[in-house]
């Protein structure tokens, strides 16, 4: 991926930035430039938004097996999360224990080390979710 992109990308990834249709009001998370129900309507009219961060888990997986690069952290849960703000963000749950993960439980976001690319001393971060 190009620098520039990783970079534009991480700068939404780190803040929860995502955006908000000025038409029909959806908010979207990656930001989108045109909304999918709005079309053309809603070009030039996608706000920035900042999601606060809570939500609830909506369905999950325990990951057995994981990619060498989270060999580390297995198993561990995957949810995918409802936003409060009506998004869905697919995501790990950590600080908890497995059997305690639940359907309808409340998480937020926090900022943790995803990956770390030790040759090139880059170190990825991205949001993760804890029970709150
Ligand atoms: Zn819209």
């Amino acid at each position: 991926m190009a620098v520039a992109r990783f970079w534009r990308e991480n700068a939404s990834r780190y803040n929860l930035i995502g955006t908000k249709c000025g038409v029909c009001e959806r908010v979207y998370f990656p930001p989108r430039s045109v909304c999918p129900t709005c079309h053309r309507q809603s070009i030039g009219k996608m706000e920035p938004f900042k999601l606060n961060g809570e939500g609830e888990v909506l369905t999950f997986s325990i990951v057995h097996d994981a990619p060498s690069q989270l060999e580390m952290q297995k198993p561990y849960v995957i949810a995918i999360v409802q936003m409060e703000e009506g998004v869905r963000i697919t995501g790990q749950i950590i600080d908890v224990e497995l059997d305690e993960v639940k359907v309808g439980m409340k998480v937020r976001t926090t900022l943790r080390k995803v990956s770390d690319d030790g040759a090139a001393g880059v170190i990825h971060y991205g949001y993760k979710f804890m029970p709150l």
